[in-house]
Parts: C-alpha cells; sequence; structure tokens
C-alpha cells in the first residue's frame, strides 16, 4: 500500500510529511503558518508543504487540522487560525492533490498515532492532549476514537479549571485553553510560552492536570499522553505538577493510580498522528478503531 501524506496545520505552524504502513516518517517539510493574508495563503503554504515530500506512492492525504470542524472535515473553522471560517479544506485539497483526503481534528489525529506507535500503544482507553498554542484532546475508550455528535469529542481546552478566569475564545471563561496553552501564558506574562517562569511553568502543569482528573473519573481512564510545545518543552516542571494535582483530584477506586506522562511520538507525533487518519480510512488495523 506504500505510503500516505500526511498533513498538520496548527496556528503557529504547518507541516506535510510521508509515513508508511508501519507509522515511520520518511521526509518532513515544515512551514510558518502565514498569519497575514488570507484563506488561500494558508492553503497554498500547505501545498507547498505538501508538494516537497511528495513521491508519487501515496494512496491518500490525512491531515490533523485545529476544531472545531464538520464531521470528516468538510468545512473547518479551527478557532486559532483566523483566516478559516467554515473554509472547504477537505474539497481543495483533493482537487489540488488529486488523492482521498481524510480529515480530523488535530488532536484526535495524534490520540490515533500515540494509540497506534507511541505511549499509549496497545491502551484500550486513553487521553491524548496537545499542549501548546492551543489545548487540545482526543479520547479512545473501549479501543475507540470518540467521535461526538459533529466529530469534535474530546476538546478538553474548554473543560473549565478557573471559574474567575480569563476570557477564552470561544465566548466562555476559565477554560484551560484560556488559562494554560501558549497564547495564555504569553499573554499573562508579556513574553513568549518559552520563556515563562518557573512559577507559571508549574501552573500550566497544575491546571492541566485538573482538567484530566476530571476526564478520569468522567470516563474511566488511568492514562492521559501529554504532547505539545508547552507540555514537552517544559518537561518535568510541568509534569511533575501535572501528576501531582492527578493524585489529588482523581479519587474514585477506579480513577486513583491515573499517569499523565510525555507523548512518545515527540514532535512526529502530529504527522504520524495525521497518518493514522488516513490509515484507519484506508481500512488498516491501527490498534485503535
Ligand atoms: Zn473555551
Amino acid at each position: 500500500m506504500g505510503t500516505v501524506l500526511a498533513v498538520d496545520i496548527g496556528g503557529t505552524k504547518l507541516a506535510a510529511g510521508r509515513v508508511d504502513t508501519d507509522g515511520r516518517l520518511l521526509a518532513r517539510a515544515l512551514r510558518a503558518t502565514p498569519n497575514e493574508g488570507g484563506a488561500e495563503d494558508l492553503l497554498v503554504a500547505v501545498l507547498d508543504a505538501v508538494a516537497e515530500v511528495r513521491s508519487g506512492d501515496e494512496a491518500a492525504v490525512g491531515v490533523g487540522c485545529g476544531g472545531p470542524m464538520d464531521a470528516g472535515g468538510e468545512t473547518v473553522s479551527p478557532l486559532n487560525i483566523p483566516a478559516w471560517r467554515d473554509f472547504p479544506l477537505r474539497d481543495r485539497l483533493a482537487a489540488s492533490v488529486s488523492l482521498p483526503v481524510h480529515i480530523d481534528n488535530d488532536a484526535k489525529a495524534l490520540a490515533l498515532g500515540e494509540g497506534w506507535v507511541g505511549a499509549a500503544r496497545a491502551q484500550r482507553d486513553f487521553l491524548a492532549m496537545v499542549v501548546s498554542t492551543g489545548v487540545g484532546g482526543g479520547i479512545v475508550l473501549d479501543g475507540r476514537l470518540l467521535a461526538g455528535a459533529a466529530g469534535n469529542a474530546g476538546h478538553i481546552g474548554h473543560v473549565i479549571v478557573e471559574p474567575d478566569g480569563r476570557q477564552c475564545a470561544c465566548g466562555a471563561v476559565g477554560c484551560l485553553e484560556a488559562e494554560a496553552s501558549g497564547s495564555a501564558i504569553a499573554a499573562r506574562t508579556g513574553r513568549p510560552a518559552a520563556e515563562a517562569p518557573h512559577a507559571e511553568r508549574e501552573r500550566a502543569g497544575r491546571l492541566v492536570g485538573r482538567a484530566v482528573a476530571s476526564v478520569a473519573n468522567l470516563l474511566d481512564l488511568r492514562l492521559a499522553v501529554v504532547a505539545g510545545s508547552v507540555a514537552l518543552g517544559y518537561g518535568d516542571d510541568f509534569f511533575g505538577p501535572a501528576q501531582a494535582e492527578l493524585d489529588r483530584s482523581a479519587r474514585i477506586s477506579f480513577s486513583r493510580g491515573a499517569r499523565v506522562v510525555p507523548a512518545g511520538l515527540g514532535d512526529e507525533g502530529p504527522l504520524i498522528g495525521a497518518s493514522a487518519v488516513a490509515w484507519r480510512a484506508l481500512g488498516r488495523d491501527i490498534g485503535v478503531t
């Protein structure tokens, strides 16, 4: 079956890659997400990255993109990409690359990748999260990736963790994304999230642990794997307080002992996850259905 093309579209950067049937990333191209210009400029940047990695044996394209979106990514409206509102990504991409295109939320894609060849391999119940510019999540329960009515299940970024906190882009107040995402940390500290002081890093970890505990208690799962530049960049400063808060708040018999750990695929996770969206659609066994 050869390979598939993988595309990851985020608020800060986008990437294209080529991934084989065993989840190996064979080629990768990175671009900054254009923050000036309109919808078409962003699509041009995506197509440019795809052209750089394409070899000709690809069976399909898998895409991970920020939410929300219509089921199947027919149209996408990523909260942190204002240029795309109801943008018809699937049709536009399919017309340009002449391959079937399969799109899902980027954090759901990550969950597929981590369950396939990452830190949640062979696990049937887990949460996968991205804590970077924004905060996203995907949930695998009973071996299945949860979709929800419109395909948006897992948006842990909009679980409330600070009832008197900051206004979120979604309109609510105190969402995890408004408190612990890279853009929230930058707004709170007045400098890039990567330069945040120790206390701010610990706070981000603590709030993520709080949200994870709610999910563990709600859904009877005991593993959260966390990716993204904020979480992985802060490392122990983040994961230590996250685990401590999870220990403090996941106290029911079935949630006690839940773990929050770094994602296993590192900076390859988004592309391997995007490829998993395509492999799954093509009927290949990736462990998660
Ligand atoms: Zn929100």
